[in-house]
């Protein structure tokens, strides 16, 4: 079962054979559940999360509680909303993305927010079992990926395929990776925020439209960088989560694993095909991506004395730069460096 993605949740016994799931978490993770369903928990859990203390169920002043699932929801909500809501991440900083699973503490957090935003593919199926039980009490319930046209994962030539995987491709969840889609999450975002806290409307519409103005620059940015580009051609010694990006700019990829794969370490024939298309296209850089051990990539590289370059998905960010502040706008800005020296 791979499909997970749907607009509208509808098929409550399909949500749990995900990927990123571990049978032993898994069960431990439904009494969890269905504890909170029964109300056993009172908000303990382990430590972990991005903000100090998970939500409680008392009102404190008049702020939106709002939880990210991960950190581009998490980036754009701050971005609209600023220190208007009261905003936790559930991912910890530094933390694998696709492998999340939620603390009791975290399922408090959910339960008791305003609004709860995740990304609505197959690495937070768990988000899905959760709302599908009374432990969700969130006003608003927000999936990115209904936000925008969502696209299949793509399997390009070279590219290795999941081992187990039998049911055709999933939708490809990292749909923050095109300024564009960015955009309209993020002015979705600022209407929520708006409608749930009437008072602070003028706040967000402000703060949406000046994020959306940086973003229509970025977009602008990468468009004609990708113009004045000699190829069309980006590689990836790596996961490859770039494929909105990839689209939204007519750029073309060889990588090594589809965009949520588990794998980290590629056959002799994956390399070799990588190897040969690095070589016979010239190609200057090999990316890899944010959190990666960058084996591949390196391997890559030595063998054809490309550049190793990072491309940063933001799935999530390190410790640092989240203590640094640093968000989506500030690691697209990178990318659009790496993005000229890898087209050239
Ligand atoms: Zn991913």
């Amino acid at each position: 079962m791979r499909n997970l993605y749907k607009p509208r949740r509808s098929q409550p016994e399909a949500v749990f054979p995900g990927k990123c799931t571990r049978p032993a978490k898994r069960a431990a993770f439904f009494s969890v559940v269905f504890a909170l369903a029964l109300g056993v928990f009172s908000g303990c859990g382990k430590e972990g999360s991005a903000s100090a203390a998970a939500f409680g169920s008392a009102r404190s002043g008049e702020k939106l509680k709002v939880t990210a699932a991960n950190f581009p929801a998490f980036d754009l909500a701050r971005a609209v909303a600023g220190e208007r809501i009261e905003l936790l991440m559930l991912l910890p900083p530094g933390a694998e993305s696709h492998s999340f699973e939620p603390s009791p503490k975290d399922i408090v957090s959910i339960r008791n927010s305003d609004v709860f935003i995740y990304t609505g593919g197959e690495s937070d199926a768990w988000a899905e079992k959760i709302l599908e039980t009374s432990a969700s009490g969130a006003k608003r319930v927000i999936t990115l990926m209904s936000l925008v046209d969502a696209v299949e994962e793509e399997i390009v030539p070279g590219m290795e395929e999941e081992a187990g995987e039998e049911e055709g491709p999933a939708y490809d969840e990292h749909v923050w990776t095109s300024p564009r889609n960015a955009k309209v999450i993020a002015l979705f975002l600022a209407q929520t925020f708006s409608e749930l806290d009437p008072p602070g409307a003028g706040e967000y519409a402000q703060r949406a439209a000046a994020y959306a103005k940086e973003l229509d620059e970025l977009d602008a940015e990468f468009t004609s960088a990708v113009k004045a580009g000699r190829r069309k051609t980006f590689v990836f010694g790596d996961r490859f989560p770039f494929r909105y990006f990839a689209d939204a700019y007519g750029l073309a990829y060889f990588a090594a694993f589809p965009g949520c794969s588990t794998e980290t370490e590629c056959s002799a024939a994956t390399l070799a095909f990588l190897i040969d298309k690095v070589k016979a296209e010239k190609i200057p850089v090999v990316f890899h991506i944010e959190l990666s051990n960058e084996k591949i990539a390196d391997a890559l590289c030595e063998a054809t004395g490309a550049k190793k370059l990072l491309l940063h998905a933001c799935h999530n960010i390190s410790r640092d730069d989240f203590q640094k502040g640093l968000g989506y706008l500030d690691f697209m800005r990178m990318n659009l460096a790496n993005v000229k020296e890898a087209l050239r």
